[in-house]
């Protein structure tokens, strides 16, 4: 991986010991834990769930079974780690102790992708990098929308130019936290949560929008965003997220 980021890192006091094993000194987390932990995997280009390693990946191959039979309604989506250990516990321990210099941590390693570099690369100013927003009221008692941060930090460190936004799509309602639910109540918390701003629809006709989160399980607010989105007049919706459920 990419150490560069270190520094910047360091900065924001993030300890300078492995957080998975605690070697010293090290990187936020060191060369064996990304080695034994963070190896990519392949992954469905649309729903980005992890699957069946393959000798060869073609246009059939691509996809779960899932998303072939049914459309998952993102156009790509990509994550760099499973939301398993120990990266389930560090994504919680940077939300819940504001530790914002994680955040570069979060964008080096999807950046590491050479798939989510190209994607990135080939996005346009009129394109948006769009994080997942927070109610008002998660946003007032967390201090910081981590979507935000890791939005930021891959425009710092990347050569993308798409435009990033944090008042074109907004959370209007706050709802129950989805993991509380079941898969089925999911889509239901989350009806009405998004719109985009009022009279800024314009800036979104034709357009292509990339939805950034730190963590995907059933996808329910990403699909339900993106619904919100295309109604508004985006051309292609896709995501692009740190973390993601293995499939059940
Ligand atoms: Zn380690
Ligand atoms: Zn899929």
């Amino acid at each position: 991986m990419h150490f560069n980021a270190l520094p910047a890192l360091l900065m924001n006091r993030v300890p300078s010991q492995c957080a998975v094993c605690r070697s010293w000194p090290s990187a936020p987390v060191c060369h064996a834990c990304m080695a034994r932990f963070g190896q990519p995997r392949r992954r469905c280009r649309t729903c980005a769930l992890e699957l069946p390693e393959l000798p060869e990946l073609t246009e059939q191959t691509s996809q779960c079974a899932r998303c072939k039979r049914q459309p998952f309604g993102l156009d790509a989506c990509f994550a760099a780690l499973p939301y398993a250990f120990p990266w389930s516990e560090l994504v919680s321990r940077y939300k819940f102790d504001s530790q914002t210099g994680w955040a570069s941590f979060m964008a080096s390693t999807l950046l590491e992708q050479p798939a989510v570099r190209a994607f990135l690369g080939q996005l346009t100013a009129q394109d948006w990098l769009l994080p997942l927003p927070l109610s008002a009221e998660r946003l007032a008692w967390r201090g910081f929308n981590q979507a935000w941060e890791l939005t930021r930090a891959l425009l710092r460190q990347s050569a993308c130019r798409a435009s990033a936004d944090t008042s074109l799509l907004l959370r209007i309602r706050h709802t129950r936290p989805q993991s509380e639910l079941k898969r089925s109540a999911r889509l239901e918390n989350l009806k009405g949560a998004f719109a985009v701003a009022p009279l800024r629809t314009a800036e979104l006709t034709g357009r292509r929008v990339v939805l950034i989160d730190d963590v995907m399980t059933s996808g329910a607010s990403l699909l339900t965003a993106a619904g919100v989105l295309r109604q508004a007049g985006a051309s292609h919706v896709s995501a692009l997220v740190l973390t993601r459920t293995a499939p059940t």
